[in-house]
């Protein structure tokens, strides 16, 4: 895994505080960066406690979502935040849990709704309350939100996932909220919602990564419309440069099962050659009875799928992508190394943008991305094929060479003869710029200024 996802929608805070050292500790131990990914609530509707945690619905039966704090009352359950009975109209469906639960709205008055169960089952606290046929008009950064956003900006993750972003203009609210805080921060849009497909260009616009949701768009839309969508997220999310995730229910049988369905394993399969970066485990890992195989066997699906993907299709990337200095620069670095048959793409990365600029094009090459500040490091673990590598500061464009050199042999990703592609942003330390590409032929001299100066510069550093 590169990733660990933490779903503030479920659990508490301290027990998600407590994952997150968790994660920490074991990623430093092992010396692999793993970023952290918190998801927000967003504008959606939850059921809230039920009394004895749970109420058993049949067919037929009539049944109170409450807006307001008349929580107790038998047959009703409490639906938070209040305002779904101001999104709801008489004939809707709302579905609770995914759909598992759907109820008719019979009547409106006030903040209570009357509905008639349409398909019963047992109905749980917390579980996800929606009305397909409209969008919530609540605002994007409820008090839970926001809750959620100051504890992610606390404990500095990497990633932060906004759920049913509706709009460039919420993702602008979480935004500003965010850099008032924490500017730089990472966010993901999940698209999980009609609105937000209709809005998608706007959406990855204004995000770092989207989020190909299929739980809750599968609730949204008719199910057999959801590959089409994923299909057009990737898409929309590559031509952009933009980080893209597929996730829900890519190894669901595995919850309980030790081993997957062929269906799921051409899932993972066709995500990853339709151009995902990374693919995600949920429920299979969270309350799975076999979480670690349910990872192995994702991620040797994954590795299976990199074989087939087109490496010749470098052009028709370029083409796609809005043209830019720098991504001309990581396009070279790409193409050259196709022509020269080079061993590996060493990206010096300070923020993490070259190598991610170098990732969208998907080269055959590994690409080390060689990273000082462990951030940088984590933030890439999004990346498509990317593996990165920390080093110490550079003081000098020779040093890097010669570092990314010894690096490409020391990890045996190439041999002495051997081409690698180095690609890189002048001035050595700013970030942002990809400006500078470099074939080199192993091994590259050590420079003439000797060590000690190196590392005398390092300690000023
Ligand atoms: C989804 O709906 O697919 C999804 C990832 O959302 P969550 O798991 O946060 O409900």
């Amino acid at each position: 895994m590169s990733v660990a996802r933490i779903n503030t929608s479920h659990a508490t805070l301290d027990f998600h505080r407590q994952c997150i050292q968790t994660v920490r500790e074991v990623s430093g131990s092992m010396g692999i960066p793993i970023g952290i990914l918190a998801d927000l609530p967003g504008p959606k509707y939850r059921l809230g406690q039920i009394s004895g945690g749970a109420m058993d619905l049949v067919e037929g039966q009539t049944i109170f979502l409450n807006g307001d704090d008349n929580e107790g009352a038998p047959g009703s359950a409490p639906v938070r935040p209040a305002g779904l009975h101001r999104d709801a109209r008489v004939g809707d469906d709302i579905l609770v849990n995914d759909g598992a639960i759907r109820l008719v709205v019979a009547a409106i008055s006030g903040p209570s709704i009357e509905c008639t169960v349409a398909i019963g089952g047992v109905m749980e606290s917390r579980k996800a309350v929606a009305i397909p046929a409209r969008t919530s008009t609540l605002p994007y950064l409820t008090e839970d939100t926001e809750n959620a956003l100051e504890f992610a900006i606390s404990e500095k993750v990497d990633f932060i996932g906004l759920s049913y972003v509706r709009s460039a203009d919420d993702m602008k609210a979480a935004r500003s909220f965010v850099d008032e805080r924490s500017p730089g921060s990472q966010l993901i849009a999940k698209i999980e919602l009609r609105e937000s497909l209709d809005n998608l260009e706007e959406i990855i616009d204004a995000t770092d990564g989207v989020m190909v949701a299929r739980g809750d768009l599968g609730v949204e839309l008719p199910m057999a419309q959801v590959p089409g969508a994923q299909k057009l997220i990737i898409r929309k999310a590559n031509e952009a440069g933009k980080v893209v995730i597929t996730a829900t229910q890519m190894l669901e049988s595995m919850i309980v099962s030790a081993t997957p369905t062929r269906a799921e394993i051409t899932d993972i399969h066709n995500a990853v050659v339709d151009g995902s970066d990374a693919i995600m485990l949920s429920a299979e890992t969270s309350i799975g009875e076999h979480p670690i195989e349910a990872v192995k066997v994702m991620a040797e699906a994954a590795l299976e799928a990199e074989k087939t993907i087109d490496r010749d299709a470098l052009e028709s990337r370029w083409e796609a992508l809005e043209k830019s200095v720098d991504r001309a620069i990581a396009y070279t670095a790409c193409w050259t190394a196709a022509d020269q048959g080079s061993k590996a793409i060493i990206a010096f990365t300070e923020s993490g943008t070259t190598a991610a600029r170098v990732s969208s094009f998907r080269p055959a090459a590994p690409i080390l991305a060689l990273y000082r500040d462990p951030s940088a490091g984590r933030r890439l673990s999004l990346r498509w094929g990317v593996i990165p590598i920390e080093v110490p500061a550079f003081s000098s464009i020779q040093w890097m060479f010669h570092e990314g050199s010894r690096i490409a042999l020391e990890t045996g990703y190439a041999h002495e003869g051997d081409s690698v592609i180095l690609v890189a942003g002048m001035p050595v330390g700013a970030s942002g710029n990809t400006n500078l590409v470099r074939v080199i032929v192993l091994p590259e001299p050590e420079p003439r200024f000797g060590r000690e100066r190196f590392n005398d510069l390092l300690v000023q550093e």
